[in-house]
């Protein structure tokens, strides 16, 4: 079960190194696991460097100058090296909810499940074994000692990477019970590593998706968030449409549009090239159709203006209860929605300002994706804005005149229109 020469200590990031180092020589154990290790084996880059030790969350705080306890669910130390942060762990065992130490009132003080047998808290400490058996799938067991170059293996994950199966440890349907979210992350390594998933997983699907939606709102944000924005968003989306979980996460959200696909492939395009991508952005993506759906409903009752500003907060407030999205991010979304109808009608003299809107950009991205999936009447408005944004004030100005007579109508039209919206059309700002 130990395995030497399968992966080398130059491998590793050298920060990473002063962690497990510094804690070897304090007398623990310092080991790296999960994903870095994983990802290594099969030739990836890491995302981060996990560690495990058998010093408790407390000793690792006092070993390192700029270390942080933090979590409630697993309690965790933060350790900074330059600007690099690395999560230290402790070794746990996982155990029936009835093994749990017990408090003077009878509760289970560091283990706690709730009736559906979720687990909510889990810091029951453990050995090194016990601790590869508490985490979720095979593969993501495997702990390499950077001093000894070895890889220790208790469940055969070494095999299982090799034939690429993802395999949980244990009993799937217990394991999937205590935490829906595990499904989650097959999906999202699944996405990354083009693993199979082990068939008795599939099996469980729609059982576990009825207790997903269980789950704090706000893990499932962070989950979700990682499925999209980790450089997998396509893939990850395609299988969770495959499995029929899209509707579970987003129930308003059809498996088969093109721009979700497009969004999601220019997403992991842009995160391959290490340029920036806002989560603000994919939501407004996500939520769109559930927006257009129900801005129709609000229209029966309500000015345009009126509409797109109750239709865009229902949207979210439906959404909040599964995936708590943050405010900033809901706002971002929301103000992409806002300025689309005035990207396409471009009266001449709001150009300016709306190229001065601080979503501006992020609008008109929306807009070239809308044209390029499904929406071919709005190219010429979004070949427009990409001419406009490239020339001089000078030949834009020609531009802006170009536009009025086109787009405004005749002046009776346009007063008509005026009147009827109160100001409340779809120049609102004006
Ligand atoms: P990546 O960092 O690339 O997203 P990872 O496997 O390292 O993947 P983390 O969320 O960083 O994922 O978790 C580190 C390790 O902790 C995992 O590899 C796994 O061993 C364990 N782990 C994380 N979440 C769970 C969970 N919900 N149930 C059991 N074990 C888990
Ligand atoms: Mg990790």
């Amino acid at each position: 079960m130990k395995h030497s020469g399968v992966l080398k200590r130059h491998q590793i990031d050298s920060a990473a190194l002063d962690v497990t180092d510094a804690l070897q020589e304090a007398g623990y154990q310092g080991l790296l696991v999960g994903g870095c290790v994983r990802d290594l084996l099969v030739g990836q880059n890491p995302k981060d460097f996990d560690v495990a030790t058998d010093a408790t969350p407390e000793q690792v705080r006092d070993l390192f100058r700029r270390a942080r306890l933090i979590g409630r669910r697993f309690r965790i130390v933060h350790v900074r090296v330059g600007r690099e942060v690395f999560e230290v762990s402790t070794f746990r065992r996982s155990a029936p909810a009835d093994d749990a130490p017990v408090d003077e009132s009878g509760e289970q003080v560091d283990r706690v499940h709730d009736a559906a047998g979720i687990l909510l808290r889990d810091n029951v400490f453990g050995t090194l074994e016990e601790d590869a058996f508490r985490r979720d799938f095979t593969v993501n067991a495997l702990y390499f000692d950077p001093s000894t170059e070895e890889v220790i293996d208790f469940v055969d994950g070494l095999q299982d990477l090799e034939d690429r199966t993802l395999r949980l440890i244990g009993e799937p349907k217990v394991r999937l019970t205590e935490d829906p979210v595990r499904l989650l992350r097959a999906i999202r390594f699944q996405a990354k590593l083009h693993f199979e998933l082990e068939r008795t997983i599939a099996r469980e699907i729609p059982d576990v998706a009825g207790l997903l939606v269980e789950m704090p709102a706000a893990r499932l944000f962070d989950e979700v968030s990682k499925m999209f924005l980790s450089g997998y968003g396509q893939a990850a989306w395609h299988l969770l449409c495959e499995y029929e979980l899209n509707y579970t996460l987003f129930p308003c959200t059809p498996a088969d549009d093109e721009l979700i696909d497009l969004a999601m492939r220019n997403t992991d395009t842009r995160l391959a090239d290490g340029k920036g991508v806002t989560p603000g952005f994919l939501f407004a993506v996500l939520l769109w159709r559930d927006y257009q759906a129900l801005m129709q409903q609000a229209l029966t009752q309500h000015k345009p203006f009126e509409a797109a500003a109750i239709a865009a907060d229902l949207t979210f407030r439906n959404q909040q209860p599964i995936t708590s999205i943050p405010k900033r991010i809901s706002q971002f979304a929301k103000d992409t929605w806002a300025l689309q109808d005035r990207m396409v009608t471009r009266a001449p003299r709001m150009i300016a300002r709306l190229m001065s809107q601080q979503r501006f950009r992020s609008a008109y991205d929306f807009l070239v994706l809308r044209a390029s999936a499904g929406e071919p009447e709005l190219q010429e408005a979004a070949d427009w804005w990409t001419n406009y944004q490239e020339q001089n004030p000078e030949i834009q100005e020609k531009m802006r005149s170009a536009l009025a007579p086109v787009q405004n109508g005749t002046p009776k039209k346009r007063r008509r229109r005026r009147r009827k919206s109160a100001g409340a059309g779809s120049s609102s700002s004006e």
